[in-house]
This record gives C-alpha cells, sequence and structure tokens, in this order.
C-alpha cells in the first residue's frame, strides 16, 4: 500500500494521476482500466483541489491499496465537507456551475469503479473510498 499526502496546489493532480498509474502496473492493466482508474482519481483530488478548501491551502491523503486484483483507492480532505452528499453525487449537481463545472465528478468515478463510498461532515472533510478488480491483459487476452 502506499500514502501520498500533497497540498491542493492544482499541479498535485498530476503526481495523483501518475502515481495511480504507477500502482497499477503490477496488475498488467488493459489501457482502458488504467484510463478508467485515473480519471476517477482525478475526479476526486480535483473535488478536494476545487472545492473543499476555498480559502487556502489544505491536505489531501491519497491511499492505494490492493488485495488479490481488487484495488482501494481513499481520496480525503480536510475542507469545507458536503452537507448532502445523496445530493450532491446526483449527476449533474454541482455548486459551482459558474465555474463550467458539470457535476458530473462524481458520477464519473461511479462510472469508472466497481464501488463508491463518500464519507462527509460539513466543516471536517470528504472522504472517497473506491474499488475495482483489475482484471488486468491476462484476463482479455487469455
Ligand atoms: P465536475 O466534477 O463535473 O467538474 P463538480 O465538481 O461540481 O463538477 P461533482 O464532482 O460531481 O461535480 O461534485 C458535486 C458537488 O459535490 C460539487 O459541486 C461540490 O459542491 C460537492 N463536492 C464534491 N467533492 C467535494 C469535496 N471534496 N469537498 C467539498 N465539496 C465537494
Ligand atoms: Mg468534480
Amino acid at each position: 500500500m502506499i500514502h501520498l499526502e500533497f497540498n491542493n496546489e492544482s499541479e498535485n493532480e498530476g503526481i495523483a494521476r501518475v502515481v495511480t498509474a504507477a500502482y497499477m502496473m503490477r496488475f498488467d492493466p488493459t489501457m482502458e482500466e488504467m484510463a478508467d482508474v485515473k480519471t476517477a482519481v482525478s475526479e476526486a483530488v480535483t473535488n478536494c483541489i476545487v472545492h473543499a478548501y476555498e480559502h487556502g491551502e489544505g491536505k489531501i491523503f491519497l491511499d492505494i491499496s490492493h488485495k488479490d486484483q481488487c484495488m482501494t483507492i481513499t481520496v480525503e480532505d480536510f475542507g469545507i465537507g458536503i452537507s448532502d452528499v445523496e445530493k450532491a453525487m446526483e449527476p449533474m449537481y454541482t455548486t459551482k456551475a459558474e465555474e463550467e463545472r458539470t457535476g458530473m465528478g462524481f458520477s464519473f468515478m461511479e462510472a469508472f469503479m466497481d464501488k463508491v463510498e463518500v464519507i462527509s461532515e460539513t466543516g471536517r472533510g470528504t472522504k472517497v473510498i473506491m474499488s475495482r478488480t483489475i482484471g488486468g491483459k491476462e484476463a482479455l487476452y487469455g
């Protein structure tokens, strides 16, 4: 497993993606699996950067672990939190429509991962726990 801690600079979203890709190499993933998981991580980390810390600096944790072929990825912030998680996860729900956000981040995470769980508390932060089983090229090509 790995634990990565970084601040909410937008450049760090790319680093989170690269670290995720590097971790996934052990599964010999297909291009699609790689793209899917990287996109999900990107959406979760971008949410921390864009929404969690509106005024100033804040920390973001990225934890990746696996059991056999199942990866679990946790993205956590300690920012403003989400008051209504169910609503926030609805497709096209956004609190930043004026900034050209489409409100599809959580929908992408759910589409690209097997399971997505969001735990959040107002004023304390948000934790997104996602998992996906990676079949890898062997599962695809035998
Ligand atoms: P998009 O991801 O398409 O750019 P978006 O970020 O608004 O738009 P989602 O990622 O689906 O859409 O998130 C929906 C809403 O949930 C956000 O508009 C925001 O209000 C809230 N939200 C998501 N992540 C966080 C977070 N880490 N901290 C605080 N609020 C969040
Ligand atoms: Mg988003």
